[in-house]
């Protein structure tokens, strides 16, 4: 059982499981320790509690959430080639709307308005682009069937070509291990061959049972079968003040732009920065670096605004099958290094020395930074540290190269 408390330093809302009473915890907000308090006297006031307690009650099927939704819209066409849109459920989302007062019929005093469907854009890492949403919105069968009916990496759409995975919460049953995580979603998998709509899969779709409501809810994504095994929606479950919000990654970007298109609206704040973001980085090298290993590259670097990716040089010590955990990143503003366990960034308009010790095929990376003492980077193989300097010389910058 899981349990909501409060933070003692920054008051941000966590979730715990109940046996972590009386243990020393860390704050995954603030990252302050703290000793959790005995948890069960609070179990009843615990957001999880209430979302039990409405799925558990009187209408344990769906859609009171979605007969609260304003009716279907027609979706403005959307600007994605190749790409179908789906124009069901495209809903504005002024947040007159969204304090619009509602006549649902709940029993407990906690915040149980019905939210109306709304993507938040979070940002972009190599993984592809983080989305939230509120956790009570999977109680709705319709907001579940609305990631759209299209290969999540090529966009083909003939449905005899298709399979449905549902979305894996990944840090709650499933753990992160992701020969186990690959399991559970081929054992989920349905082939879609003539199911016409998102709704009938998603009818389907047997729950996954090792969850609590609304988490066990399966929300399918799709994907061709070639696609589908490298490509993955996965999501983690967080707290926040507004409650508890569902985080997913989505992949690819055409498939995170249908699906704010859908629920969204094409005209939404949310579409304009995926798609800005998006067509900067496919663009270029980008492109070319493969799932898997961007999927790891996620583990220590993020996008930041406006940050245009230049290219990844793994570090040489790292076997080739585990390209992607460590190197270096030249992006516009930046060089960012991983290596073990140190990790950094020079901003390319501080001033810094970066030194390159030539040690035959290899080279040894350091730098330096002003009144600082110098510090170990990574280790390239020669033929990448000419691909790093040359590509550091078209883009402005204050780091000077010593070679050695
Ligand atoms: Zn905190
Ligand atoms: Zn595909």
């Amino acid at each position: 059982m899981l349990c909501k408390i409060q933070c003692p330093a920054c008051g941000g809302a966590l979730i715990l499981p109940l046996e972590a009473g009386g243990q020393v915890g860390r704050c995954s907000l603030c990252h302050v320790r703290f000793r959790v308090p005995d948890l069960s006297a609070r179990l009843e006031d615990t957001a999880i509690g209430w979302i039990c307690k409405s799925v558990d009650g009187h209408d344990p099927d769906d859609d009171h959430v979605a007969r609260e939704y304003p009716p279907p819209k027609p979706a403005r066409p959307a600007t994605l080639p190749r790409h179908h849109v789906p124009t069901h459920m495209k809903v504005k989302s002024t947040s007159a709307q969204m304090r619009q007062p509602t006549e649902v019929k709940v029993d407990t005093v906690q915040s149980a308005a019905p939210v109306l469907p709304h993507l938040t854009y979070v940002g972009i890492n190599p993984a592809g682009v983080k989305i939230t949403f509120d956790s009570s919105l999977l109680k709705s069968a319709d907001f579940r069937a609305s990631l759209p009916m299209q290969c999540l990496g090529c966009g083909k759409t003939a449905t005899n070509q298709l399979v449905a995975q549902p979305i894996m919460w990944i840090d709650k049953a499933f753990g992160r291990s992701s020969h186990q995580l690959h399991d559970h979603e081929a054992n989920h998998r349905l082939h879609l061959r003539d199911r016409g709509s998102a709704r009938e899969v998603v009818d389907l779709m047997p729950p996954l049972d090792q969850l609590l409501p609304p988490f066990n809810r399966a929300m399918p994504y799709f994907g061709c079968e070639n696609c589908i095994e490298d490509l993955h929606v996965r999501g983690t479950i967080h707290a926040d003040a507004a409650g508890i919000i569902c985080e997913v990654i989505i992949p690819t970007g055409p498939y995170a732009l249908a699906w704010i298109a859908a629920i969204n609206g094409t005209d939404a704040p949310e579409y304009a920065a995926v798609e800005t973001t998006y067509r900067r980085l496919e663009t270029g090298n980008w492109r070319t670096i493969p799932m898997k290993v961007r999927n790891r590259l996620a583990g220590w670097f993020e996008f930041q605004h406006d940050e245009q990716f230049l290219l990844y040089l793994p570090d040489s010590d790292y076997l080739s099958r585990d390209k992607g955990f460590g190197g270096v990143i030249l992006t516009s503003d930046r060089l960012i290094f991983q290596k073990y366990s140190h990790h950094g960034s020079l901003h390319l308009t501080e001033p810094a020395n970066l030194f390159v010790h030539n040690d035959d095929a290899f080279d040894d990376l350091s730098y330096q930074l002003p009144r600082q003492g110098r510090r170990d980077m990574v280790r390239l193989r020669h033929r990448h540290t000419e691909d790093l300097l040359e590509s550091l010389s078209d883009v402005p910058h204050q780091l000077q190269v010593c070679l050695e």
